[in-house]
């Protein structure tokens, strides 16, 4: 068996926990560099791990910093929803003001229309 092989086959082996073959098992007995893989490997599992567990003390301003950030989070929404609105309405005023112009203006060409005096009659 050749090392590759070998080492393709460690982080399943560690990972599942299972047990290796015959074969492989001979070869890292007498290979140093598998044994320094395996090695390796379980070290980083074991690191790993260890983050896993590890607790992070909080930083004693680090409550109030976040109620701060979500407040101004809160603000720029509301701003911003609020801007979005207003933006609304004046875009529904101007398209109102457009509608009642393009009535008028035909309402008025309508009328010229009809008023006008028949040629040659
Ligand atoms: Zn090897």
């Amino acid at each position: 068996m050749k090392c590759d092989e070998v080492q393709a086959l460690l982080p399943a082996l560690l990972d599942a926990g299972g047990t290796p073959s015959v074969e492989v098992r001979v070869h890292i007995e007498t290979c140093l560099r598998c044994q320094a893989d395996l090695v390796r490997y379980r070290r980083m599992l074991r690191e790993l791990r260890e983050l896993r567990t590890r607790y992070l003390e909080p930083s004693p301003d680090a409550l109030s910093r976040t109620l701060v950030n979500l407040w101004e989070a809160g603000e720029q929404r509301a701003i911003r929803s609020m801007l979005t609105g207003r933006r609304l309405a004046y875009l529904a005023a101007v398209g109102g003001l457009l509608v009642i112009a393009a009535t008028t203006v035909t309402v008025l060409a309508l009328r010229s229309r009809r008023r006008a005096p028949i040629a040659g009659g």
